[in-house]
């Protein structure tokens, strides 16, 4: 884990409601009065998919309004920070909550707020930052115009960090053909775009989303040969989160987990989180977990960091930065 922790790493899936500190949730649980059954929700352990969902539906009971929505996406950035991520690309749904005069820009807003935030605390303490991007997500629960919403505020917000759009959401609910008009306007906007997949076994959607040639996809869990060969043949990157797919029982064991053939392959694979917190891990963890799993070495962990600089959502120019930023780093491991 050691080793993990010193190598620079990217992270490119990780959910910001997903990803808060217990000890915060139990603080904000408190400050909101939480129902004491619900607050038995948070306790963790091992939750099947569906009760994931659930516990994020309180989770965002408890993340209201908009000062704790900056404080909770500076935590998280700083977090990520500080188990040595140097390029986040964070991803959030855009909440409307009347009751709190939110909006999905304003809620969007805030979170661009507590990223800057973090960001400028780093560079006055450490004279550098973690960079950071932000990709909106579509819930699977939302409708076309919802969805719509979301990628017309994405594209408005480019300027100010926003570089793509998400699919996400319980995979079990809603239909493909209600988001793709949405996220063909996302591309035609400029937008990047990776969609949660396969999480379920659904081949008609998969296949869709394969011909959709999103910019990278996530999860793939449930695949046939034939999907697999199909999604194979696309090339794109996938983002991969090990602990999340253990403990959702989406995946039954590390070895039997499809990173390892997917890079065996030789397929572009980016080992990531998805939600940290809910999962209790950190992608140094992540990375332990891979090294142990399929005996990895030091230097194919560090490829497999450094390979996910190609499958950011940054320009050129950018990425180039990064892999400055790595070279340097590797020289200070050596
Ligand atoms: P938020 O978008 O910042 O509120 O983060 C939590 C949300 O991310 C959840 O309500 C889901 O919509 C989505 N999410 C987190 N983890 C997963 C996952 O494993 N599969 C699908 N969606 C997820």
């Amino acid at each position: 884990l050691k080793f993990c922790q010193a190598l620079p790493k990217i992270e490119l899936h990780a959910h910001l409601n997903g990803s808060l500190r217990d000890a915060t949730i139990r603080k904000l649980a408190i400050k909101r009065q939480l129902d004491p059954s619900l607050t038995k929700l948070i306790e963790k352990g091992d939750r099947t998919l569906s009760e994931c969902f659930k516990l994020f539906d309180v989770i965002h009971q408890i993340t209201t309004d908009h000062e704790t929505i900056t404080g909770i996406a500076s935590e998280v950035v700083e977090d990520f920070a500080a188990d040595n991520v140097r390029y986040l690309e964070l991803r959030t749904t855009p909440k409307t909550r009347s009751e709190h005069g939110m909006t999905k820009r304003s809620y969007t807003e805030a979170v661009l707020k507590g990223m800057q935030e973090a960001q400028g605390r780093q560079r006055a303490s450490k004279g550098r930052s973690i960079a950071v991007r932000l990709l909106l997500s579509i819930d699977r629960r939302e409708d076309a115009a919802a969805a719509l919403e979301t990628v017309q505020l994405a594209a408005e917000l480019q300027s100010r960090g926003v570089v793509g759009i998400d699919l996400s959401g319980n995979p079990t609910l809603g239909q493909w053909s209600t988001w793709e008009p949405a996220l063909q306007e996302a591309r035609r906007q400029g937008l990047k775009i990776t969609l949660h997949a396969a999480e379920v076994y659904n081949p008609a959607e998969t296949e869709a989303m394969l011909h959709f040639r999103p910019d990278r996809l996530g999860h793939m869990c449930c695949l046939d040969e034939r999907l697999e060969a199909l999604h194979y043949s696309t090339g794109i990157p996938v983002e991969l989160c090990l602990s999340s797919n253990i403990i959702t029982e989406s995946v039954a064991s590390y070895p039997e987990h499809h990173f390892h053939p997917f890079y065996s392959a030789g397929h572009p694979v980016i080992l990531c989180t998805d939600d940290s917190g809910v999962f209790s891990t950190s992608l140094s963890k992540e990375f332990a977990i891979a090294a142990q799993a399929f005996q990895f070495s030091r230097l194919q962990l560090w490829q497999i960091s450094e390979a996910a600089i190609d499958h950011t959502f940054l320009n050129e120019e950018e990425k180039q930065d990064l892999r400055k930023e790595f070279e340097n780093a590797r020289l200070k491991l050596q």
